[in-house]
């Protein structure tokens, strides 16, 4: 048998992709002995799957030569009664991931799917694909790589899209951990006694401002800015403010402790005070040499040592460039030949951005199939 479309990876992207093609052979070849683990654990099982805001700025990567889907085009596939609109806008799933899980397997009734079917090589002949697994050949006039990043190795993994990408001569950007937390050097180890501690911040990182919250844990910073800001860090310095809606001259005359005057954690105060060398003192008793010790507070500079790494990583940052694909995802020189969701090197923040991803890809691959072939 030859099919027409060979997924790899019956995950989010590939699933969603399956149930938007119409009358066509297709199989999904998946690794694990379930599909779309990692759709299940999602959003703390409650799956957020989107957001009332998409915008390419969620994103880090290459550019992408498609509009993504509104979040109602999403909402609409899998019936919008079923999800609640939290927090920054996030659609959560009320019936938790299984729901959306289950609305992606009830629309591939079409699709064939293979279970514990791990691909370990590919190879073209003619115009055909040749897809290997440990005992098996399949055939298909096109493969859609959709076999996601390294994140959670827990959950059956494997780096099969940047091993395929490399075959066939298209281009990789470095692979890291991102959606993180961070550990720290030296200088920065009074971190560590803050463990459980939360406050809101600002984090200036490439260039990029992100504010929520922050949390100090035992090996380092973890909470949703960090997690941001991950996806934006390589390597070297970043900058926290910890009083990003604080403004000293509000207190300049104030008779009160430092430690009542500023809105943050008794506990971060203390250790910030021990850092900067500062007595808990009377906040217009502060000399000039002290104030400005102080204000470090506002653009605290330091650089994280790493990251809590891939075990811990809600996604992979960077991926298969999308200079080698055109606009339907498919490869430049290697017509048949397409990857989408996350093996991609496009990348979003927390907040349903990267499942939002998966199934834009999914669908612009869906479309271009369902007309050419
Ligand atoms: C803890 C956690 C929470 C998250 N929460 C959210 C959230 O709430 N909102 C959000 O937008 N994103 C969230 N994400 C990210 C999101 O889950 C992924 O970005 C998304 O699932 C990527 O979709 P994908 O189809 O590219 O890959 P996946 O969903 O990972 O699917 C890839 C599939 O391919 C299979 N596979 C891999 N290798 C092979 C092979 N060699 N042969 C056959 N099959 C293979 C895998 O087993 C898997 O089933 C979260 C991630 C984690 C880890």
């Amino acid at each position: 048998m030859i099919y027409d479309v060979l997924i790899i990876g019956g995950g989010a992207s590939g699933l969603f992709l399956g149930a938007n093609l119409k009358g066509k052979r297709v199989l999904i070849l998946e690794k694990n002995e379930k599909l779309g683990k990692k759709i299940l654990i999602s959003g703390g099982g409650k799956c957020n799957i989107t957001n009332e805001f998409v915008n390419k700025l969620n994103y880090n990567g290459d550019e992408i030569l498609f509009d993504l889907l509104k979040s109602s085009e999403i909402l609409d596939f899998f019936g919008a009664k079923n999800f609640i609109k939290i927090k920054n806008f996030q659609y959560f799933c009320k019936n938790g991931s299984n729901f959306v899980l289950k609305t992606l397997i009830d629309k591939n009734k079409f699709t064939k799917i293979n279970l514990n079917s791990e691909v370990i090589d590919v190879k073209k002949d003619k115009n055909l694909f040749c897809i290997f697994t440990k005992n098996e050949k399949f055939l298909a006039k096109n493969l859609v790589v959709a076999s996601g990043g390294l994140s959670y190795p827990s959950l059956g993994v494997s780096d099969i899209a940047y091993k395929i990408a490399l075959k066939f001569g298209l281009n990789l950007s470095v692979l890291k951990p991102a959606l993180v937390g961070f550990t720290v050097q030296k200088d920065e180890f009074w971190f560590k006694n803050l463990s459980g501690v939360s406050t809101f911040v600002e984090i200036l990182v490439d260039d990029r401002k992100i504010r929520g919250d922050m949390l100090f844990t035992h090996k380092g910073l973890s909470g949703p800015a960090i997690l941001n800001a991950s996806l934006f860090w390589d390597k070297g310095k970043m900058m926290l403010n910890f009083l990003p809606n604080f403004d000293f001259k509000t207190i300049k005359s104030s008779k009160k402790q430092i430690s009542t005057n500023l809105p943050l954690p008794k506990r971060f105060i203390k250790e910030f005070l021990e850092i900067c060398d500062i007595r808990d003192k009377v906040f217009c008793d502060l000399n000039s040499d002290e104030l400005c010790r102080l204000s470090r507070i506002f653009n605290y500079e330091f650089a994280p040592a790493g990251t809590f790494g891939y075990t811990k990583a809600e996604i992979t940052k960077g991926g298969v460039s999308l200079r080698c694909l055109d606009e339907n995802l498919q490869s430049k020189d290697h017509l048949g030949l397409f990857f989408i969701g996350e093996a991609l090197n496009f990348n979003g923040m927390l907040g349903g951005y990267n499942l939002h991803f998966a199934f834009s890809s999914a669908i612009r691959v869906a479309k271009f199939l369902n007309f050419s072939i």
